[in-house]
């Protein structure tokens, strides 16, 4: 495959695992062949209280670390329940990703609190992974364009163009996320060359990191992967089984 720029490969485990399943998943995934060679980037997403047990087991491998979810506010305070960039960063984590579909319609998140999170990844040097993605009506009625760059948009708008140098966009259809259908590789190359269209700076559309999620498995991530435009995969249900993840990250180079 040659493309301009290397994929990224990312588990997002969602609130699954326990101490011995996350051990025995990690375990299986260091077991993979081409780690060392850096081919396409390979990381985990693991629950908060996990982040931890899953920094010492991967402490040996080029596997990265990532988190689900981060606090819009500074460093440490009085905030119950929240972690915040600053501490992912003690944690080593690389990505974060934020504003996924599930927290915008399950935690009322906003552009606006998605916004406040992108600066905080920034500020302590972890890489956004910022979601997009229409819903099912959007696509249906043949808005889904222009509401996911609306999406883009409101970020963008607050936070600068600039801003998204080296960081990634994950393309999320939300009608395609845990239904087993996934969008076909002509309509998600679609969307990421109208997403990476958006940059009109060459230096940040050429080197960010467009990458799809929605259903991806081992049967249909190669033809994904061919694309363009796309540049590796954000996966759920199949991440959570080695054996799937693993195929997934060997179609990708
Ligand atoms: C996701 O949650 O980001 C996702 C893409 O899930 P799945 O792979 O299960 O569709």
């Amino acid at each position: 495959m040659n493309k301009k720029r290397d994929n990224l490969i990312a588990g997002n485990w969602k609130m699954n695992g326990s101490l011995k399943q996350n051990s025995s998943l990690i375990t299986d995934i260091k077991r993979t062949e081409g780690l060392d060679k850096g081919i396409s980037e390979l990381l985990v997403c693991p629950p908060d209280p996990y982040l931890s047990q899953a920094r010492s087991l991967l402490s040996d491998v080029n596997i990265h670390l990532g988190a689900q979810n981060v606090s819009k506010e500074v460093n440490s305070g009085a905030f119950t329940g929240e972690v915040s960039a600053k501490m992912l960063q003690d944690l080593d984590c690389s990505y974060c990703i934020i504003g996924h579909s599930e927290r915008r319609a399950y935690h009322n998140e906003s552009d606006d609190i998605i916004t406040e999170k992108f600066f905080r990844l920034l500020e302590n040097k972890i890489t956004p992974i910022l979601c997009v993605g229409e819903s099912l009506e959007a696509r249906e009625f043949g808005n889904y364009d222009d509401f996911v760059l609306s999406q883009l948009e409101r970020v963008s708008n607050k936070i600068g163009i600039d801003k998204f140098l080296n960081t990634v966009i994950a393309y999320e259809p939300i009608w395609a996320i845990g239904t087993g259908v996934s969008a076909s590789s002509e309509q998600a190359q679609e969307m990421h060359l109208l997403l990476r269209s958006f940059f009109s700076d060459s230096i940040i559309a050429d080197s960010i990191r467009i990458i799809y999620g929605g259903s991806v498995k081992p049967s249909n991530s190669k033809e994904l992967f061919s694309m363009p435009d796309i540049d590796g995969a954000l996966i759920g249900g199949a991440s959570l089984n080695s054996k799937d993840f693993l195929n997934i990250y060997k179609s990708s180079f």
